[in-house]
């Protein structure tokens, strides 16, 4: 067992307990062990209540939306609206009509990468990401640069997984259309201080597009004070359903931008000569929406509400600090990512053995982490390991279950060696 003298974790209240109980997944047992469930980057579990919202919606009040006039359809139509609407309140606008549902960030960023990208970005003009992307947040602007013959520039990491805002600063100029950053990375854990790149686009005349996949689970948003342009989020990594998941937009832009995909239910009319076009939100809907998805979204979103974002981050904060230091203390272990300022992610990389096997044997233990290059191979480049271990918590984890981690890899460091 870990050395409980070495860990200084102050360790708020928090009826963690009580939390389990909603998530039936977590009292399973694989192996004859207790599931430790540490792969909340990746997906997250879903609480009861979500998947019951689900099927009350669906057995009892389905119907399409917005085309109908009948009962179940408008009452579909409210429900769907209504979701929309917390989802707005919990992003931090007060106009709903800013917020697009997607089938989650990677459609998010494309929509945007392809519409911004149509309308404002020229040839000569200039991207800017960073060095610590998902593949999602990196590979549309590759694209959409080669598309539109505009230079893609990368602001850089130092070796603590902080990007270098020096470098940054040097990057921007009068050509730079957009910036876009993820908050939270999500294969080193790093919070960027997004105000302070978005406040230094903004000055510099460019837009600022902020990959939430990893931030909207752990931290309190309001992004009208972030002042972004754009700001993507993904369902299933905030204890919704997947296939669900959106897109915050300045109105403004939602205006200015061409549809992305375009057909039924984003018109306003349509001759065989001409079509004009819904007002934003519709205006990127095209098409029947995952309706069950945006109602148990909505029902996700109630539920981190009554927990509260910020007391969800201060336990999560000290879940991620206590498995730092029992990480640390582990021979032939090296963290990946050792930023000042860090949410939810543990990556590590074990001197003798490869991540992949890691992964296998701590399943063994019933143990769920992640092993690869999480969609960020530039990143695995800049930090020279082909892949990483990677546990990240949600506040369903408890601090029982970080020394089981670190004790199942002080097992397989003695197996290997
Ligand atoms: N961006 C980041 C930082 C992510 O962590 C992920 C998923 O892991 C994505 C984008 C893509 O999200 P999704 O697969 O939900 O579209």
């Amino acid at each position: 067992m870990a050395d409980p003298n070495i860990l200084s974790t102050a360790k708020p209240a928090f009826d963690v307990d009580r939390i389990r109980r909603e998530f039936p997944v977590l009292s399973q047992t694989i192996n004859g062990k207790p599931v430790v469930y540490l792969d909340n980057a990746a997906t997250t579990q879903k609480p009861r209540r979500v998947s019951e919202r689900v099927f009350r919606f669906d057995t009892e009040e389905y119907g399409t939306v917005r085309r109908g006039a009948y009962r179940l359809c408008e009452r579909s139509t409210q429900l769907y609206e209504e979701a929309r609407k917390k989802v707005a309140a919990f992003m931090g606008t007060p106009d709903s009509s800013e917020i697009i549902f997607t089938s989650g960030t990677t459609q998010s960023i494309n929509l945007v990468a392809y519409s911004f990208g149509k309308r404002f970005i020229q040839p000569g003009d200039e991207v800017i990401i960073s060095n610590i992307e998902h593949h999602a947040n990196t590979v549309p602007w590759q694209v959409v640069c080669e598309d539109r013959k505009a230079v893609l520039k990368v602001i850089p990491v130092n070796d603590r997984g902080e990007l270098i805002l020096e470098e940054y600063d040097k990057l921007l100029s009068g050509k730079t259309r957009i910036v876009a950053v993820n908050h939270v990375s999500n294969a080193l854990g790093t919070v960027n201080p997004v105000k302070e790149i978005v406040r230094k686009a903004r000055a510099a005349g460019a837009r600022v597009l902020i990959d939430g996949a990893q931030s909207t689970p752990h931290i309190k948003l309001d992004v009208k004070d972030l002042d972004c342009d754009f700001y993507t989020f993904s369902g299933h990594k905030m204890y919704g359903p997947s296939g669900i998941g959106g897109l915050y937009a300045r109105k403004e832009m939602l205006e200015a931008m061409p549809p992305y995909v375009t057909g039924g239910d984003m018109i306003r009319q349509v001759t065989l000569e001409k079509t004009t076009y819904a007002p934003p939100p519709m205006k990127f809907e095209a098409g029947t929406p995952p309706i069950s998805q945006v109602i148990g979204l909505g029902e996700a979103i109630d539920y981190l509400n009554e927990i509260g974002m910020d007391k969800i981050a201060e336990y999560e904060h000290s879940l991620l600090e206590y498995g730092t230091q029992l990480l640390e203390n582990i021979e032939g272990l090296r963290i990946i990512g050792t930023a000042r300022e860090k949410a939810s992610i543990l990556s590590f990389h074990l001197d003798a053995v490869h991540p992949h096997d890691v992964v296998t044997l701590l399943d063994q233990e019933g143990i769920a982490i992640r092993g690869g290059h999480h969609c960020a191979q530039p990143t695995m480049i800049r930090f020279n390991v082909p892949a990483t271990a990677r546990a990240s918590v949600s506040f369903y984890n408890k601090y029982e279950e970080l020394d089981l981690l670190a004790d199942s890899i002080r097992k397989i460091i003695k197996m290997f060696s």
